[in-house]
């Protein structure tokens, strides 16, 4: 098959709709859409009936509601085209109410209580903006058109993280319509955000992964020493991929090919063994679910090489965590990128605007990002040790920088190549892409066109990330129409903006290394909030003020936060807890009786040689010394299942997460490291399983 009949070959897209809708019905179907219009029930039916008809031609024979509930993961409800007949046969039938709305048994979501207070169901609500997939192994072998659907309570509470992503990608628009009106601009309808999520992962050989309690259950090694190579060579970062890596994403490039996902640059990360894939961007919502497939896809075509695909931010200790990059910009319906620094004057001042409301936005509401990127795998990656910290800053890079300090200071603006630039009379120069590009230690980065995220977490939904990011730049945008609107001097009017925004808010604009000791001090100084857990950061989501702000935009309800909230902390103690007790299993019941057999085995051999009269000193001290690491690796792991019972027992979701990660996490940590230095001591066939080496190297 040539890659254009593949590519989108299992996607129900734009090609396959202008192809088997009729041309009204199409029209329509833009139009719902675009947000114009509601969806009808007889555009529904055709639609369904063209989706059918594709479906089965393709051999499909159930189609399945797919939703995105709070567990982070996918589900989907499978029915059957089959409908019996009165007469005793069967004909195969999928109706415009089938297509739109769906109730799965929604009792075993999360609902973080919502449920409770109103009603069990759940209904799902076909996603008119993100087009249908066939899926080749649905529930035993059947192939499936899958319709991406939002998931919502009796109510409409939202039980998904598609829902309020939905919602703020409709109250950007709003807002961002309002500000490009104010700067006269007459053509475009709406505004929508566009997402690029840059995947980071880790391949480990499966049979290695399956002797490994911790990989299996906990995504991560909860023990490990690393091996006498580890990153520091960065011989792996862009390096030759392996075949067998190689084959797997030939392979993962096809399956996503066929999906419509466009899976555009591969390569090595720096650390070794870990990868990353970069799609080419689309909106929000498509981009989120399309994420979801590639991580979905990752792992099932893994396993086909042998290979299972670690989305964990932090697989390994001491070794590179992974993340996602959200790169994210705005555009307008017709084809306009609002963060292109662009060619005219009006572009510019529009340009200028923009990144002025990000700034504001980002720097008033830091919290609110941080904890979007909060999640249990990334506590090792943000704020601890060896990784960025949790600071959120804005890296804009020399030149933008420059510009805005001087356009703030009233000076006239020298571009890169030395040419004076007047707000608004010249031109902006087109930012080149490397110097905007270089900084890989900045959080959140001006990169050309668009803002990169880097803190989003490897394994989670990136729906939170952008809802938040819509919604606080969704509230800037408000209030900067409210200035621009109607100014006599527009241009006067932005350099206003500029000079404010300059004023109140470059203190949130870094573009230095943001991995050092001196910027977690320098960030300080400037006031810049340092949230080092998730614990710490989640608790600003409940805040009255954040409420309010979600509320004003019709994201969440004050009851869908505390939902969300209670969900979030409870995960978190989940997999704490679960932590907790894998690693006390394997230290208990794997490592620390070979270890104790083998200080047994050592100190017979002393005696023995001891009888002979040969020099034993050193073996006897061996034996002692891992004796000693037994004895204190045993006591520690008493005291980690005591401070987990405890933890257990806190009522309150708050409180709970709390004590899990400041007694149970600890203690965890704190069994972890004699059993690191007994691995070291240890021979290696006589360790219970494989290790940081096999692991990082073996491929
Ligand atoms: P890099 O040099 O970091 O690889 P790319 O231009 O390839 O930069 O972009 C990285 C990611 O950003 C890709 O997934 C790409 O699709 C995405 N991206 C590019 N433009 C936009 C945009 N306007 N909105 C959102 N994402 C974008
Ligand atoms: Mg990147």
């Amino acid at each position: 098959m040539s890659f254009n009949e593949l590519y989108g070959s299992n996607s129900f897209g734009e090609a396959v709709m202008r192809e088997r809708l009729p041309k009204a019905i199409y029209k329509e179907l833009k139009s719902v859409q675009a947000g114009e219009k509601d969806l009808g029930i007889e555009v529904a039916e055709v639609v369904a009936n063209a989706m059918k008809d594709w479906a089965i031609e393709k051999g499909a024979t159930h189609y399945t509601h797919w939703f995105q509930p709070m567990t982070g993961l996918t589900a989907e409800k499978h029915d059957s085209f089959i409908s019996p007949t009165a007469d005793g046969r069967a004909i195969l039938e999928f109706s415009g109410k089938e297509l739109t709305q769906g109730e799965p048994d929604a009792s075993s979501f999360p609902s973080g209580g919502l449920r409770a207070t109103f009603e069990a169901r759940g209904y799902t609500a076909w996603d008119v903006t993100s087009p249908a997939f066939l899926s080749e192994e649905g529930s035993g072998g059947c192939k499936t058109l899958v319709i991406p659907t939002a998931f919502v309570g009796y109510h409409g509470e939202a039980l998904d993280k598609k829902t309020p992503l939905l919602r703020s990608m409709q109250a950007i628009s709003k807002s961002a319509m309002k500000v490009l009106k104010a700067l006269g601009n007459q053509s475009s309808k709406r505004v929508i955000t566009t997402v690029g999520p840059e995947q980071e992962y880790f391949l480990v050989d499966a049979d290695y992964f399956s002797q490994r309690q911790d990989l299996i259950l906990t995504g991560r090694t909860v023990f490990g020493a690393l091996p006498p190579k580890g990153q520091e060579l960065e011989d792996h970062y862009f390096g030759a991929i392996p075949e067998r890596v190689s084959a797997f994403m030939n392979e993962l490039n096809i399956e996503l090919w066929k999906l419509g996902i466009s899976a555009k640059t591969q390569h090595n990360e720096v650390a070794p063994n870990q990868f990353e894939l970069a799609p080419i961007f689309g909106y929000s919502n498509v981009a989120t679910d399309h994420n979801q497939l590639v991580m979905q896809t990752m792992r099932k075509v893994a396993k086909r090489h042998g290979l299972i695909c670690l989305l964990h931010e932090k697989p390994f200790r001491g070794v590179n965590g992974s993340g996602k990059h959200n790169n994210w910009s705005m555009g307008t319906d017709d084809g306009m990128n609002l963060l292109e620094p662009g060619k005219t004057p009006e572009e510019n001042l529009q340009f200028l605007v923009f990144v002025c409301a990000v700034l504001e936005a980002v720097d008033t509401y830091s919290p609110l990002l941080r904890l979007s990127a909060a999640n249990t795998g990334n506590d090792h990656r943000l704020g601890a040790n060896e990784a960025p910290p949790a600071i959120i800053s804005v890296f804009l890079g020399d030149q933008l920088q420059a510009i805005f300090e001087s356009i703030a200071a009233g000076k006239s603006v020298v571009s890169g190549s030395g040419q004076k630039l007047e707000l608004g009379v010249t031109t902006l120069p087109k930012l080149p892409k490397d110097l905007t590009d270089r900084n890989r230690t900045s959080p959140f980065a001006f990169t050309g066109n668009k803002f990169e995220f880097r803190m989003v977490p490897s394994s989670e939904s990136i729906a939170a990330p952008n809802f938040v990011l819509n919604t606080i730049v969704a509230e800037v945008l408000e209030k900067v129409a409210v200035k621009l609107d109607g100014a006599k001097d527009i241009k006067a009017a932005v350099k206003d903006l500029v000079t404010e925004t300059w004023k109140n808010h470059a203190r949130i604009v870094f573009n230095g290394n943001g991995y050092t000791e001196e910027w977690v001090k320098e960030a300080e100084k400037r006031g810049l909030p340092n949230l080092k857990s998730s614990v710490e950061a989640w608790p600003y989501f409940g805040k009255p003020e954040s409420v309010a702000l979600f509320e004003k935009h019709k994201i969440l309800n004050k009851e869908e936060i505390h939902a969300r909230l209670d969900i979030v902390l409870e995960k978190y103690s989940k997999q704490i807890n679960i932590e907790a007790g894998v690693a006390f299993e394997m230290a208990t019941r794997e490592i620390l009786p070979a270890c104790a057999s083998y200080a047994a085995e050592l100190a017979g051999q002393a005696q023995v040689l001891s009888a002979v009269g040969a020099s034993q000193g050193s073996i006897a001290k061996r034996a002692a010394e891992i004796a000693a690491l037994v004895d204190q690796a045993y006591v520690k792991a008493d005291s980690l299942m005591k401070a987990k019972l405890i933890a257990k027992d806190v009522a309150e979701a708050l409180p709970q997460a709390q004590a899990f990660r400041d007694k149970v996490f600890v203690a965890l940590e704190d069994l972890r490291a004699p059993i690191d230095a007994l691995e070291k001591l240890m021979p290696k066939e006589l360790w219970p399983m494989p290790t940081y080496e096999e692991l990082l190297f073996g491929l």
